[in-house]
């Protein structure tokens, strides 16, 4: 958001706090999410499959869209030299999805069938030839039994370091004049009278080596301002802070940590033979980001392969949050919704008590159907991000009110909250969030800043050449821009 709004008029002034002594610690770190650029390539959960047996493809047409217009803006801050070499933030990774067994084969099939023609998907493939599936991806057929698979395979996917990229935003940033309060917490927020916001932002001091354990706030520290307009990109405290600032928009709404972990390895035999991102099935009541993985991943140069996520439990809202934060959320609206989400999701429940169960050896055996030749040897178990999903208030089937709403839903998507004068804007939730910033803060901007949008749309369209124009009915114009892109971003470009 603060690259946007400082692109489109560099006269505003802003100030950014993180509570963090560094930039990107949090979900955008590239260990706490898996650095997939989301872009329906590859996951099934943007796929749903009709009673009639059809292939719903709205949701993969509109998520490939909006990657489409994150890479766009990507490309134009690298063309304008504030990026750097792109190779430090995104690089390009196949993406695969890997099915079994004969039910699940003749789906993706008839999926692949369906996503073909659209010029977003053209560079799909698909095989269920043991062979050609080798050549995408030999760890996923070496050593594997006679069992039937099929994969699809597209070129054009891409692995991305969304903290790198955060670090260059606010690199770029800072040098450009905007103040940037590393080690700041935002402690209070508050509506004035005449309509604005006042911050307290109060110093973090910090002891021993990041991530910190034992952290102090240092009033000498502290920082307030008054804000016409105040964004909230807090992650997990985003939802808290919209709570201090009263804001009636979330009244009824409640967070649901999952933690995330990830078997990873550096082994060259391994990083040297795999080269692609492969996405499996989820297992019934699994929340669709819990999608099993095989990953290749860049970070800071170096090659990795990642296998996840398996769900942890925390009840923090942030990694460096505390135990304390599911409880101190609680409020007399968001009960109801939070305790009716446990009863109605109760394939979620057992799945997530079947992960916290799962012992070493199922963690190996549940890799193993991605990876048949893999050893429990040279993967590390690592603790990725912290999820803070929604519970949104539903308001009851007796015209209840939000804030006394009796029902929630469990919201596995990026939500973007606008409060009705526009002079709060936040995101809550997770994915496919990174992959999909860019559009949403689009969508915020044109809420929030509605009366500034005709002057600015077109430096908007200067960035984003296809500012407002869906790709998926101009096939041209899907291949010139995702050529374009792919150029300045060092990535591949479509083949087709
Ligand atoms: C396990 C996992 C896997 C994922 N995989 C993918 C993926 O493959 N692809 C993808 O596109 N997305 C993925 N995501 C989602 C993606 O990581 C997030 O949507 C994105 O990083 C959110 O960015 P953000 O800046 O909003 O939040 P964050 O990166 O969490 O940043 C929020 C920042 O706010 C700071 N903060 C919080 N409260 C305060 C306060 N009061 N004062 C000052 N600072 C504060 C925090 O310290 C933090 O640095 C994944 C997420 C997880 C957890």
């Amino acid at each position: 958001m603060a690259m946007l709004l400082h692109a489109l008029d560099p006269s505003l002034t802003l100030v950014i706090f993180e509570r963090e002594a560094r930039a990107a610690q949090e979900s955008s770190n590239p260990w706490n999410n898996a650095g997939t650029g989301h872009s329906a390539l590859c996951e099934l959960n943007y796929t749903a499959e009709r009673a009639d047996g059809s292939v719903d493809i709205a949701k993969a047409v509109h998520i490939d869209e909006q990657f489409q217009v994150s890479r766009q803006f990507w490309a134009h801050f690298v063309e304008a030299g504030v990026l750097g070499e792109p190779s430090g933030f995104i690089s390009q990774t196949p993406h695969m999805t890997l099915v079994h067994g004969d039910d699940d084969i003749a789906f993706l099939n008839r999926r692949f069938d369906a996503l073909k023609p659209n010029p977003l998907f053209a560079s799909m493939r698909f095989s269920a030839a043991r062979e050609q599936i080798g050549e995408w991806a030999p760890l996923i057929t070496e050593g594997r039994g006679s069992e039937p698979i099929a994969a699809t395979f597209d070129a054009e996917g891409t692995d991305v370091n969304f903290g790198e990229l955060t670090r260059r935003y606010l690199a770029h940033l800072q040098a450009d004049g905007v103040r940037v309060y590393l080690g700041h917490e935002v402690t209070s927020v508050t509506k004035l009278a005449d309509g604005s916001w006042s911050l307290r932002a109060t110093g973090v001091r910090r002891f021993g080596p990041l991530p910190g354990r034992a952290k102090t706030s240092d009033p000498s520290g502290t920082v307030l301002v008054k804000a016409a307009k105040v964004f909230v990109g807090a992650g997990g405290y985003a939802l808290p802070l919209l709570q201090k600032a009263r804001l009636p928009e979330i009244a009824g709404y409640g967070l649901f940590p999952i933690s995330g972990e990830f078997l990873v390895t550096n082994d060259p035999a391994i990083v040297n033979r795999h080269n692609a991102k492969v996405y499996g099935k989820a297992s019934v009541g699994a929340p669709p980001m819990s999608v099993p993985h095989l990953d290749a991943r860049v970070i800071d140069g170096e090659r990795w392969v990642l296998f996840g996520p398996f769900a942890g439990q925390s009840p923090k809202f942030l990694k460096d949050g505390s135990v304390l934060d599911l409880p101190k959320s609680l409020r007399i609206g968001n009960l109801a919704p939070m305790l009716t989400v446990a009863k109605d999701n109760l394939d979620l429940v057992r799945y997530l008590m079947g992960q916290l169960a799962m012992t070493p050896e199922r963690k190996t055996e549940a890799l193993r159907e991605f990876m048949p030749t893999a050893s429990p040897h040279g993967w590390t178990l690592t603790t990725g991000g912290q999820r803070a999903q929604i519970i949104k208030p539903q308001p009851s089937s007796h015209g209840g009110t939000r804030p006394h709403a009796i029902h929630g839903t469990l919201e596995f998507g990026t939500e973007a909250i606008v409060s009705a004068d526009g002079s709060m804007q936040a995101v809550l939730g997770a994915s496919p969030g990174a992959s999909t910033a860019v559009p949403i803060m689009l969508d915020i901007l044109a809420r929030a800043w509605a009366n500034r949008l005709d002057e600015w749309t077109p430096k908007l369209q200067q960035m984003i050449p296809t500012y407002g124009t869906p790709l998926a009915d101009d096939a041209s114009l899907a291949h010139a821009t995702i050529s374009r892109t792919a150029e300045i971003l060092g990535i591949e470009g479509p083949a087709w």
